[in-house]
């Protein structure tokens, strides 16, 4: 049970497995109001960015959850490297079906809905985990602009422009789950940029340093064909943002 090595490889250089950017990471942090001491559980945490550095600036303590054993050691490296280990838990697993011990006060899937099957099942799994009144996150792709036909919507890694909803859309399909939209950080073409074009480079630095390996040569298509693809379709069609919830 792992994320394919394709992914770290990919992504070896962050920290954030997502197209925001560290600045709108705390500002979404600060944005949601929270007292120190806030528990919090991150489903798909990946190196665990949010959850470290939200315990370091904003106080708050808990467990992530994440299938890659390799952003998990990640992830408590980062905590002891912040000093927050005794505050941030991370768990190597499945986090489908995961439900918290305890009711925690915020209940997080950032960038990782198909562990649910999508957003209501999402929606419902963290609501397993959340104390009454407390606060959800979700983190999930929109279209920006429709993608002209299917084959634009594939370019940007969708089975179907039916995948994803424009933004007002998923909005309404966030309130029609009985959710009132309470905050959201948004990534923009720049902050995509940092999480997108930040791969050309590991790929590009992998590469030259493992020309023998059995992946080489998806990855030398990958970083020939990725910055045409990236800037044609994703950079142009597809949004991407966490959104908070509170349960009516
Ligand atoms: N929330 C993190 C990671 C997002 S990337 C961040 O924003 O930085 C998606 C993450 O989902 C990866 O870390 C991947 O390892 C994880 N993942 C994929 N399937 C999973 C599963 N079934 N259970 C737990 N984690 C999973």
């Amino acid at each position: 049970m792992d994320l394919p090595r394709i992914f770290t490889i990919r992504e070896s250089s962050h920290r954030i497995h997502n197209p925001l950017t560290p600045e709108k990471l705390a500002a979404l942090g600060e944005s949601l109001h929270l007292a120190p001491g806030t528990r919090v559980l991150d489903l798909a945490s990946g190196s665990g960015e949010m959850l470290c550095t939200w315990a370091r600036d904003l106080g708050f303590t808990g467990t992530g959850v994440d299938i890659s054993t390799v952003f998990t050691e990640q992830a408590r490296a980062r905590a002891a490297e912040l000093g927050v280990a005794d505050r941030a838990e991370f768990i190597h697993g499945d986090a489908a079906g995961h439900v918290a011990d305890q009711p925690v006060d915020l209940a997080a899937c950032v960038g990782a809905t198909w562990i649910g099957n999508g957003v209501a099942g999402t929606a419902e799994l963290l609501s397993r985990s959340l104390r009454p009144g407390g606060l959800m996150l979700i983190g999930e792709p929109y279209w920006r602009r429709t993608p002209p036909d299917d084959k634009a919507a594939q370019a940007c890694h969708a089975s179907a422009i039916t995948d994803f909803l424009l933004l007002p859309e998923l909005i309404e399909q966030f309130q029609d789950l009985g959710y009132d939209v309470v905050e959201m950080m948004l990534a923009d073409q720049d902050s995509w940029d940092r999480y997108s074009a930040a791969q050309w480079l590991n790929l590009r630095r992998w590469l030259d340093q493992n020309p023998d390996d059995e992946l080489a040569p998806e990855v030398r298509e990958e970083l020939t064909s990725e910055p045409a693809r990236y800037t044609r379709y994703t950079r142009e069609y597809l949004g991407w943002g966490v959104f908070a919830l509170m349960k009516r």
